[in-house]
């Protein structure tokens, strides 16, 4: 997030068609995950006939889990003293190592939940995890990404604002998250096998089911990529006073490779030409707004991911090891942190699924659950890359036609 807000085309000069650009991109991306929270609520796919099923052979690992665990601690396993070793137990049982050990608090917060106020809700799940101290926020298990994610920006703005003297500091940043994007891209090399064998064996497991439940998953994603889709298309004629067809038929070839790179990034040579040939967008409009966009805007990822999170709500809270309950403050937490971490993730494949990881632990859902979605996820990302690159490009029209006339 540093390295993304200190590498914006210098913020001051671009003045009109920054401030327009990014209120715009972040109006879009708040579109799209209430449109993907709305989707997945009514759609709801974690609770279908075939979710039910997964979710009872979850609960009787869980049994087994628990009476091991009880057996071999002589402790209670939902006792409050006793229910992090517990979790933490079951997170190791699922070749979750060390990372997980030590959840703190997590079962009083979400028993103290029951009775709290909204205002209870925003000021303990928003507001003072935004304020903690960012060495805290790091460190603790689960992170506290809400509190990282803030700090980040505060890093971010600083070093744009100060501008030379604090050169070295983003230029590490830049750096750093390079280096890490290496490493992400290392593992994902391995993601073909991976995904052969989660596959495999989750049918060998769950059986039909699983395909069942997540083909119910893909549904709630692709439907509300759709709807998201209709509403770029009337933004592009109200606003950008473009025709949706010729819009639609201007972006086919970005659209195309998006889907099939699954990265913006990789699209974006393709994404700025097609915008300057096709849809007649000023070079100095799309040459800002596009990169940007490229990097912070990216509508089918945040949409998939409140979508992946509530899913998996559905099918596995309230279960032994995620002792969670949809609330409004939850959503709320949801589509924040679904906004941050869509601006969040680089735009090469797969991206999103690695920051969901910050939404799945603002709320407390075990990060081993995200592997039931990752069967699908390279399906989902053609959509949602291709929708992130219509999400720009639909941006550069209308920040150009609102411009038009000034450059
Ligand atoms: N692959 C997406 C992109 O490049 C990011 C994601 O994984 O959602 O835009």
């Amino acid at each position: 997030i540093i390295a993304g807000i200190y590498s914006l085309p210098n913020a001051r000069e671009i003045g009109n068609v920054g401030v327009k650009t990014v209120v715009y991109y972040c109006c879009t991306t708040a579109f799209a995950v209430a449109i993907g929270i709305t989707s997945v609520l009514i759609i709801s796919p974690g609770t279908k006939e075939a979710s039910l099923r997964i979710r009872e052979d979850r609960q009787a690992v869980l049994a087994e889990y628990r009476a091991e665990f009880e057996a071999d601690t002589g402790q209670i396993y939902n006792d409050p003293a006793a229910y992090p070793e517990y979790r933490a137990f079951v997170a190791q049982q699922e070749g979750e190592g060390i990372g997980q050990t030590g959840f703190q608090g997590g079962y009083a917060r979400i028993q103290a939940t029951q009775d709290r106020t909204i205002g209870d809700m925003l000021k303990d799940e928003l507001l003072l995890p935004i304020l903690a101290n960012p060495f805290n926020a790091l460190a603790q298990s689960p992170p506290n990404s809400l509190g990282i994610i803030f700090f980040a920006i505060l890093v971010g703005l600083a070093c744009v604002i100060i501008g030379e003297p604090a050169r070295g500091v983003g230029q590490f940043f830049v750096s750093f998250s390079e280096v890490m994007m290496k490493i992400t891209l290392w593992i994902m090399e391995l993601a073909p096998y991976s995904i052969g064998c989660i596959i495999a064996s989750l049918v060998a497991t769950l059986g039909y089911d699983a395909l069942q439940s997540l083909a119910w998953y893909c549904a709630a994603v692709i439907i509300g990529i759709g709807a998201h889709i209709c509403i770029l298309l009337v933004l592009v004629a109200t606003f950008g006073k473009m025709n949706p067809f010729t819009f639609l038929k201007g972006i086919r070839n970005p659209w195309i490779i998006a889907f099939t790179t699954t990265s913006s990034a990789a699209t974006l040579p393709v994404t700025i030409l097609t915008t300057q040939e096709n849809l007649k967008v000023s070079p100095k409009v799309s040459r800002f707004t596009l990169p940007v966009g490229a990097t912070i805007n990216m509508d089918g990822t945040a949409l998939y991911e409140g979508v992946a999170v509530i899913f998996l709500i559905q099918l596995f809270g309230g279960l032994d090891d995620v002792p969670i309950v949809m609330t409004v403050g939850k959503t709320l937490v949801i589509f924040v942190t679904a906004v941050f971490a869509s601006i969040g993730a680089a735009a090469v494949p797969s991206a999103g699924l690695v920051t969901m990881a910050i939404v799945a632990s603002a709320v407390g859902l075990p990060l081993y659950y995200i592997f039931l979605i990752y069967a699908v996820d390279h399906l989902l990302d053609m959509f949602r890359t291709s929708t992130n690159v219509m999400g720009d490009m639909a941006g550069a029209v209308i920040v150009n036609r609102l411009e038009s006339g000034k450059l």
